[in-house]
């Protein structure tokens, strides 16, 4: 019997940017997989680039792929989309054996996430929120940080699983622990983003040197993976998207919603979030977070 005769089918739903790279390490791994994507384009792509080192199955629904397989994983762009995932007539939830364990990469609220844990634990499947700092290319590489919430005996068993896709993994607490976690990241990741977009605006308009304000602004006290990889994006104007505007502005949104939960003042995000939403109106949504540079510097209106 081959090592890889031993792994579980998974099924995994959602093959975007970030689903599709994941889902590729699964199968190199040797996982059998079951994949469903809400347009068939992305399924019918992840098949013919897919590895012979296991066997890969297209589905119609989540209620198909989830049928014989021992672990859910889904990655899908926000609550509204979760929620007919995991919760519409063809989901998960309704269709997933009992014990069947769900592990949910995708970037949702606290609120939503505790939602679907509860309705999953009535039918005796545990539903672990696992949402990831990295982009594509962390995907790829298998670099990716888990920041994990729900029952930990169910995180053990799927950690090698989760080991296959990502460096390291954070049980953070119970149920909505891990979407808080997601959340706060990614206040300061967009923040920060927001605030080099306007700082190389100014740099360039003065006549800076731009391989100097990349190389001076990375070496900085706030140098860190986002100036070392979106400044070279700003400046040479390539918008192709590898996080998409419009989720940071989604997940911003959603901080804000989780600051005004727990009565907490949050003026900064507020500012920031109306910058990405601005964007996202001037029809700057689909390109990389790195756009909001274009928004900035009027590069393109809507
Ligand atoms: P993406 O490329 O835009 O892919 C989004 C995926 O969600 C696609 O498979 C899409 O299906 C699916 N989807 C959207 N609405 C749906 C619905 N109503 N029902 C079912 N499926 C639906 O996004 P991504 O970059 O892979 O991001 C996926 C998640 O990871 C998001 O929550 C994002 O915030 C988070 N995240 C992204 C990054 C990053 O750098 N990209 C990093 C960390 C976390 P279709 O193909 O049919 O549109």
């Amino acid at each position: 019997m081959s090592e890889t005769d031993n792994r579980p089918v998974v099924a995994f739903l959602g093959l975007g940017a970030m689903g599709a790279e994941m889902a590729g390490n699964l199968n190199r791994a040797g996982y059998p997989l079951r994949v469903w994507n809400r347009s068939p384009e992305r399924s019918k792509a992840f098949m013919a680039s897919a590895s012979p080192a296991a066997p890969v199955n297209a589905c119609a629904s989540p209620a198909e792929a989830v049928t014989g397989a021992a672990v859910v994983i889904s990655m899908v762009a926000d609550d509204h989309a979760t929620r007919e995932v995991m919760l519409g007539e063809a989901g998960v939830v309704a269709h997933a054996a009992p014990g069947t364990v769900i592990v949910d990469s995708s970037t949702n609220t606290p609120a939503m996430v505790r939602t679907v844990a509860e309705a999953a634990a009535a039918r005796g499947i545990p539903y672990l929120e696992a949402p990831v700092s990295g982009s594509i290319l962390q995907a790829r590489g298998a670099e990716l940080v888990f920041m994990v919430g729900g029952d930990p005996q169910a995180l053990e068993s799927v950690r090698a699983i989760l080991e296959r896709m990502g460096r390291s993994i954070h049980h953070l607490g119970p149920s909505g622990a891990g979407a808080t976690m997601k959340l706060v990241n990614n206040m300061l990741s967009g923040t920060m983003s927001a605030a080099l977009a306007e700082t190389v605006a100014v740099a360039q308009a003065a006549g800076l040197d731009p391989a100097q304000v990349h190389t001076l602004l990375t070496e900085g006290a706030a140098g860190s993976r986002l100036t070392r990889t979106k400044i070279p994006k700003m400046t040479g104007h390539d918008f192709a998207p590898q996080f998409r505007l419009a989720l940071m502005e989604k997940d911003l949104r959603y901080f804000l919603a989780l600051a005004e939960q727990l009565d907490r003042p949050a003026p900064i995000a507020a500012l920031v979030r109306s910058q990405y939403q601005a964007a996202r109106k001037a029809s700057l949504g689909d390109l990389d977070v790195a756009a909001l540079f274009l928004h900035v510097t009027g590069g393109r209106q809507s």
